[in-house]
């Protein structure tokens, strides 16, 4: 490893102040054995030291020791990273990045003056994506755009768009009258008999975009016995910001959806969007120092699970599954494998589906460049990640794919309409609602 930190230099501004900077007790637990390279999608792409989880480690530490400040340079290696946490499962020394990127990133979002544009787009990424009201208004003209987009693709318009706005516009979710409108049952009564009240988060994106997902984890969760509620207080979890550094935000996001849950008097809370479920089980470390909300936040973690956890716990399955004939490769979702270490249980649950045949495919560790708004902020090298993960996909035939996070839904369709590759991709419980209503029954 390089003892000099390349171009990030020490600069007037120091890389860190006292209020939460990254733990220097976390950081040295590296080793720095170099068992993370691999799996760093940054890495993987351009093979710097500094854009691998060892380098952004060693930034760090010389930041706190006062070896760089707060430079471009500094902050680019901090901006470019996933927070995939791939380096997380990879790492034998149980290095906890997830907390030391979050607070180095809150150190960047409040101290570092970015240029007047970029303040702008971030800014109105967080005034319109965590707010399913606005969200839904500005996603009027997408229905159209819906309609008219691979039109627009085939002629190269969009190719000739600043690259941010051709980003956004490649990135524009497929959205129809009806799933804007749409409406999750405040109340579903379990079928047959209770076994558990879960609340289900119905999510900004998720609600608005996949609320055919929404509706088909209600109907599985009720065939296997849960009562449903889908608490109107509800809205953000906060995962965008927290994984932007925009702490306040997070955790005043945070807060409502603790009361909200809290009120519905629920058992479990459902997740059915990886990001969402990675960052509401972190509401405990979010809240840690707010006495009055520390307590609640713990006890709100222990009671989120993802909806496949859930159905897991819940034991053999109540609702008999129809055959479905389908070779499916399944996409782990970053925040679900890496963050939440959750591998085994959507596999268990599409195996438990006659006919459905896994398939394998290569790199699967590697993230897809979703990364929560990591493809609008750094659209280049998330397109190429996107290319690639779809192209290892594609090498495997599966007749459909199937991941547990929106964002990287999204990212694989982008990227799929670009190639001009028809591929299907799902959530994990639509195949679980098709296999559960029979054939034919197809969500959405
Ligand atoms: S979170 Fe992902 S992109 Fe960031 S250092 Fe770790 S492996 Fe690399
Ligand atoms: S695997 Fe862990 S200990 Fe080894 S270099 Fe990466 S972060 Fe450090």
């Amino acid at each position: 490893m390089t003892t000099q930190a390349h171009g990030v230099g020490a600069a007037s501004r120091p890389a860190f102040d006292d209020h939460h900077p990254p733990a220097a007790a976390l950081i040295d637990k590296c080793v720095h054995c170099g068992f993370c390279l691999p799996t760093c999608p940054t890495y993987a792409l351009w093979g710097e030291e500094m854009d691998s989880p060892r380098g952004r480690l060693y930034l760090m530490k010389s930041g706190l020791e006062g070896r760089v400040g707060m430079t471009e340079g500094f902050v680019g290696h901090f901006d470019s990273c996933l927070g995939c946490m791939a380096c997380v499962t990879a790492c034998p020394s149980g290095v906890q990045y997830a907390p030391l990127i979050e607070d180095t990133r809150a150190q960047i979002e409040r101290r570092f003056p970015r240029s007047a544009g970029e303040r702008l787009f971030r800014k109105a990424i967080f005034m319109l994506v965590p707010y399913p009201g606005r969200m839904r208004l500005a996603l009027v003209p997408a229905v159209l755009y819906t309609r008219i987009q691979p039109l627009l693709a085939r002629s190269g318009l969009l190719d000739r768009l600043p690259h941010r706005l051709r980003a956004l516009a490649k990135l524009a979710p497929p959205v129809s009258i009806r799933s804007l409108t749409a409406q999750t049952a405040r109340r579903t009564p379990a079928v047959g008999e209770r076994r558990l009240t879960v609340g289900l988060l119905t999510g900004c994106v998720q609600r608005l975009v996949f609320s055919h997902v929404n509706d088909a984890t209600v109907r599985v969760l009720a065939a296997e016995g849960c009562e449903v509620l889908a608490p109107a207080g509800q809205g953000c979890c906060g995962a965008l910001a927290v994984h932007a550094g925009r702490t306040e935000e997070a955790r005043a996001f945070a807060r409502r959806t603790i009361a909200a849950f809290e009120s519905a008097g629920v058992e479990r809370v459902a997740v059915n969007a990886a990001g969402c479920g990675s960052s509401m089980k972190e509401y405990d470390r979010l809240l840690a120092d707010d006495p009055q909300w520390a307590e609640r936040a713990r006890a709100f973690v222990a009671r989120v699970r993802d909806v496949t956890e859930l159905l897991v716990e819940l034991g053999p399955p109540r609702a008999a599954r129809h055959r479905m004939d389908l070779r499916v490769a399944y996409h782990d979702a970053c925040h679900l494998a890496h963050a939440q270490g959750i591998r085994a249980q959507p596999r268990e649950l599409l195996r438990q589906i006659p006919g459905i045949e896994l398939v394998p495919f290569e790199e699967g560790e590697l993230c897809c460049g979703s990364a929560g708004i990591y493809n609008l902020v750094e659209p280049e090298p998330a397109r190429q990640l996107g290319r690639r993960k779809l192209r290892n996909i594609s090498d495997a035939r599966p007749d459909v794919i199937a991941t547990g996070n929106p964002g990287c839904t999204l990212q694989l369709l982008s990227v799929a309409a670009e190639e001009g590759n028809p591929v299907r991709v799902v959530h994990p419980i639509e195949l679980i609602d098709e296999a559960i209503r029979g054939p034919g029954r197809t969500a959405g």
